[in-house]
């Protein structure tokens, strides 16, 4: 969306119903200049005109096509295949199962196979620096750690996923199936990266 489109917008969103003409007003523009933007707008949805009465924006507006993609695909039809590692291995041995599997974040699990924590990175080079025992340290004890995992379940939308990861600032997301709600323990039956979005993008977009 252009620059003039958003102000447009704005002045809708804070002045509507407004003719067309008040709109080039404000904006100190001419309507034949205005003419195009109102009319991509008006098009994408976003506005809606009604003769006599004006511009206003538009109650259900219709996403764009990726969003509109994303809110139908469900997490269970993207994730992939979790790697894990157990909470008592070592750093050492979690930066080996990074290289492995070439992934970015590792799950870590305990004993019963529940999901314990997440481990990125740079939380293993974090743990690397002035540290020589990498075979010695738990990756439990390097680990973001259970309460503050941020999990996603597989009948949410792909859309849902890409709202979290961005708004906590993360790469990845354990896909996760409750085994008891009241200890609040999970089974992680997947993972969500960035990437698993972009193909999502791709896919949709049909390229
Ligand atoms: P990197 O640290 O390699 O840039 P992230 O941005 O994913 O990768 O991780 C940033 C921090 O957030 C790390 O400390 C990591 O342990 C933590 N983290 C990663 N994924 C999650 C998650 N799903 N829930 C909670 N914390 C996470």
């Amino acid at each position: 969306m252009s620059r003039r489109q958003e102000e447009i917008i704005e002045i809708i969103k804070a002045s509507g119903p407004i003719t067309g003409k008040q709109i080039a007003e404000k904006l100190s523009l001419s309507r034949a200049a205005l003419r195009p933007d109102l009319a991509i707008l008006t098009m994408a949805g976003t506005i809606d005109a009604r003769p006599r009465v004006g511009y206003f924006l538009s109650m259900n507006p219709s996403p764009p096509p990726f969003v509109r993609g994303t809110v139908q695909k469900s997490v269970s039809q993207y994730k992939a295949h979790p790697i894990v590692v157990q909470a008592s291995a070592s750093v050492y041995e979690a930066i080996v199962q990074l290289f492995l599997e070439d992934v970015g974040t590792l799950y870590v699990v305990d004993e019963s196979g529940h999901l314990a924590g997440v481990i990125s990175r740079k939380d293993l080079l974090r743990a690397s620096i002035g540290t020589r025992s990498l075979e010695e340290i738990p990756v439990s004890i390097i680990m973001t750690r259970m309460p503050n995992i941020i999990m996603i379940g597989q009948d949410e939308t792909l859309l849902e996923a890409a709202r979290k990861m961005m708004e906590f600032q993360i790469d990845s997301l354990p896909v996760v199936k409750e085994v008891d709600k009241t200890t609040h323990t999970y089974s992680v039956i997947g993972r969500i990266t960035k990437t698993t979005i972009v193909k999502a993008y791709l896919e949709i977009a049909g390229l």
